[in-house]
């Protein structure tokens, strides 16, 4: 975490870098809405010089999130996505690159669909079978990408145990931290090489900020993936750098509400009549759960109040989804239902609002679909 002893400090005053700031004494990263650099010559190396390559409102976002994750460079991207295709950019046709087999819809699909195109191999295993997870590894894999917990069955990953097997092999281990945050789990800490975020989660914490996030464990890798941020030109504007620069200083009291609120939320779907299963590994803001058999969902969806169904998840506000038919839609039925994404599991993002407000309302929804599957037309 930088010069910084504990992350709530690192949060709010770590990323400044050099040039930033200079001459005003502003307590704020400024927005640079520049585009280029004025140089003083030719050949004189300047510190910026395009804000495609570079940016000081982006630096400090990167040099933040370097320090917070415990990593040597960080970049900021258009985008989740944008962050993991940065990421991609180091394989090659006839690589392959190992999933876990729960996995982001959208991150299946860009290996699924768009990188099988250019040659690029994936294989989803259960990696939390060591044994099977090590002879899935060949000659061809460079990298593993897991999350830990997943998306949506919040499944804990050995993140420690995936490395020491993918190093063996002399694979990279990727680790998408979007649910974690570097707050509650480090993974470069762990053994893992690279860390990917979608920004556009808890780190913006706000809902208005599409974002994303790479950190490189070492500053070699993360030379290379600069070189292919900067070609690809995947990068987050200055604005919302400053949004994300601004997000993050809060980000460890957000964590805490989230956490404990979740846990009542946990704690009491555990016990509802109508909840058949319920999916929350002890921290984090996310609880997953299952309606039981013969309960409609859309009931639950339309009989809430507060919660409002949406996609994303990790704001100040609450908000639900239906993983089958949203977030991971893009999943074959085939593929999914035999994971445990089924129909009637929902995937609750607990916000920060009055935990007694939050639980009032999923309590009434979980009710009204429970009245309605016994036969009560007239509860919507
Ligand atoms: N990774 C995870 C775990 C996600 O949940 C998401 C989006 O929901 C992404 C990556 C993609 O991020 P974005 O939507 O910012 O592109």
């Amino acid at each position: 975490m930088g010069k910084f002893a504990h992350f709530e400090s690192a949060a709010i005053h770590g990323g400044f870098t050099n040039g930033v700031d200079a001459g005003t004494g502003s307590v704020n990263v400024p927005i640079y809405q520049t585009s280029t650099f004025k140089q003083a010559g030719i050949n004189m190396s300047p510190l910026w010089e395009y804000s495609r390559s570079g940016n000081p409102t982006r630096a400090a976002l990167e040099t933040l999130m370097a320090e917070l994750e415990n990593g040597e460079v960080g970049l900021a991207c258009a985008s989740g996505m944008a962050a993991i295709d940065t990421v991609l950019h180091l394989f090659s046709a006839g690589d392959t690159v190992l999933t876990g087999d729960n996995v982001y819809g959208g991150t299946y699909r860009i290996l699924n669909n768009v990188y099988a195109q250019l040659g690029i191999k994936t294989t989803a295993v259960d990696v939390s079978d060591f044994e099977k997870l090590d002879k899935a590894f060949t000659l061809e894999t460079k990298a593993i990408i897991i999350e830990s917990p997943t998306n949506p069955l919040l499944t804990v990953n050995d993140i420690s145990k995936i490395s020491e097997i993918a190093h063996r092999h002399g694979a990279i281990v990727v680790v998408d931290n979007t649910f974690m945050t570097p707050y509650l789990q480090k993974p470069l800490d762990l053994g893992a090489d690279i860390v990917v975020h979608s920004a556009t989660k808890y780190l913006g914490g706000h809902s208005d900020i599409i974002g994303g996030i790479v950190v490189a464990k070492t500053a070699k890798l993360g030379e290379k993936l600069h070189y292919y941020q900067n070609s690809v030109g995947n990068i987050l504007q200055p604005f919302d750098s400053f949004l994300l620069i601004r997000s993050i200083k809060t980000l460890p009291v957000r964590m805490d509400r989230h956490v404990e609120n979740a846990k009542v939320m946990a704690a009491a779907l555990r016990v509802h009549p109508a909840v058949d299963k319920v999916f929350y590994p002890d921290t984090g803001g996310i609880v997953t759960f299952e309606l039981k058999e013969g309960m409609d969902v859309s009931i639950f969806f339309k009989s809430l109040k507060l919660i409002t169904l949406a996609e994303s998840l990790g704001g100040i506000e609450s908000l639900v989804c239906h993983p089958a038919s949203m977030t991971h839609a893009s999943i074959p039925k085939e593929v999914r239902e035999p994971l445990g994404i089924t129909e009637r599991l929902i995937r609750l993002s607990v916000g920060i609002e009055h935990s007694d407000d939050i639980l009032a309302d999923l309590t009434q929804a979980a009710d009204t679909a429970k009245r309605y599957s016994e036969g009560d037309t007239y509860v919507i």
